[in-house]
């Protein structure tokens, strides 16, 4: 799924390709993406410039000259592909944004989870959004403020996008397991000094030397990550083995060894 770097560095792909320039048409083809792009959408979309493209959370936004913006969000596992219009279409192309300079930018997902659609100017379709976890204001005071009416254990609640905006299932478990806490403890109850500990750990595990695939590899093995998706195998900070357990509905690897905070 992609997460927040992932999102990020689609924003900026998608930036270099298509800030400044027109947009010829915007098309949904696959009949799940069609339902949130109406015709009249597609049409208020025609002719207008881009001038910016943002990423806030997992969303990517498209704004355009007329104030209006185009809402994508990749949700399982959805990507742009970039090239010329008249190149033949990606077998799993879900939406296509075509620039009046010949450039077509595919929205591609096998699974067609995908979305598009376009807010009218002043409007807005995303829902409540927290601190972006790239964001420096993100810090102790403002995660306990954000956990403090929180009834779910720290993992749950940490995924909440309203809590956080772009963290998702692999770096809240990494980022929980650097700063050693347990993700079944209740999420109110977390100190200010494990909180400190945490957003120094989100920002570890989104740094790109940390998620540099190479970093672990050299002498571990093939594992990317520290925790998720290694269940069964041992820490790599004590002797413990990495579990796999389900919390609202998503699996959580941890270790129960080290992660006792
Ligand atoms: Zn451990």
């Amino acid at each position: 799924m992609p997460e927040l770097p992932e999102v990020e560095r689609a924003a900026r792909r998608l930036g270099k390709a298509a800030l400044g320039k027109t947009i010829a048409s915007v098309k949904a083809i696959h009949p799940a993406l069609r339902r949130k792009l109406s015709p009249a959408q597609s049409r208020a979309a025609r002719g207008k410039r881009i001038d910016r493209v943002e990423r806030r959370g997992k969303h990517q936004l498209i704004h355009l000259d007329s104030g209006d913006t185009l809402v994508v969000h990749f949700r399982m596992n959805g990507d742009w592909e970039i090239g010329p219009a008249s190149a033949p279409l990606e077998p799993f192309a879900r939406a296509l944004i075509e620039l009046a300079d010949g450039t077509r930018i595919s929205l591609v997902d096998r699974r067609a989870l995908s979305s598009i659609t376009l807010d009218k100017k002043g409007a807005s379709s995303l829902p409540k959004l927290g601190r972006e976890a790239s964001d420096p204001s993100l810090d102790a005071d403002y995660l306990s403020a954000a956990l403090e009416r929180k009834k779910v254990a720290i993992k749950p609640a940490l995924m909440d996008q309203s809590v956080i905006a772009g963290l998702g299932n692999i770096y809240v478990a990494e980022a929980l397991w650097e700063a050693e806490l347990d993700p079944r403890r209740p999420a109110a109850k977390a100190t200010k000094v494990k909180l400190t500990r945490l957003v120094e750990a989100i920002r570890l595990v989104l740094s790109p030397k940390r998620r540099r695939p190479g970093r672990y590899t050299e002498t571990r093995g093939v594992d990317r990550f520290a925790v998720y998706d290694r269940e069964g195998k041992a820490c790599r900070r004590c002797d413990g083995i990495i579990e796999r357990i389900v919390q609202a509905g998503r699996s959580t690897y941890f270790c129960p060894g080290c992660q006792r905070g």
